[in-house]
């Protein structure tokens, strides 16, 4: 990623940036120390990757058709799915879903993992869905899905929390 950065001689006290035609053009004070600036640059950049990183995954894959997929294979297609969308603020959880809402987050890390393992994470936050506990009528539920224990012991050997 190509960096500008422009030490403004006007009174800013704070480091602004943004993306311009694949360019972070970065504003900053002019008295700033170089070490902090860096390192808020580097902020910066990581924030602007991620936000590209996560444009790019939901072109290459359609989330919401392989849930439509899932979701006639092993639930009648009865589960309604409002939204469903890969994000970065996940590390640990693979995945969340608002009950409410009726909407589910993926771990943009899913993406790189093997189908199987992220049709497992699809199928465990659509079946929250209908039922928000970890109880047993939600592993019933779930159990329709044939690597449902291989896929969590995939998880867990790459670190994700498994909330039981
Ligand atoms: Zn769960």
């Amino acid at each position: 990623m190509e960096i500008q950065i422009t030490r403004s001689q006007r009174r800013r006290k704070t480091v602004s940036a943004r993306m311009k035609n694949g360019v972070m053009k970065v504003n900053a004070p002019v008295d700033i120390p170089e070490g902090k600036l860096r390192e808020i640059v580097e902020r910066f950049r990581l924030k602007f990757e991620r936000k590209s990183k996560i444009t790019e995954l939901s072109r290459s894959e359609d989330l919401a058709e392989i849930a439509e997929k899932l979701n006639r294979r092993y639930f009648n297609g009865r589960i309604p799915v409002n939204s469903i969308k890969y994000v970065t603020n996940q590390n640990s959880r693979f995945g969340s879903c608002s009950y409410r809402r009726k909407t589910i987050r993926i771990s943009h890390r899913l993406a790189n993992m093997p189908a199987w393992v992220r049709d497992y994470v699809i199928v465990h936050e659509m079946a929250h869905i209908l039922e928000p506990n970890h109880g047993k009528s939600f592993y019933d539920l779930i159990s329709v899905y044939p690597l449902a224990e291989r896929s969590r012991g995939f998880l867990l050997a790459k670190g994700f929390e498994l909330e039981e």
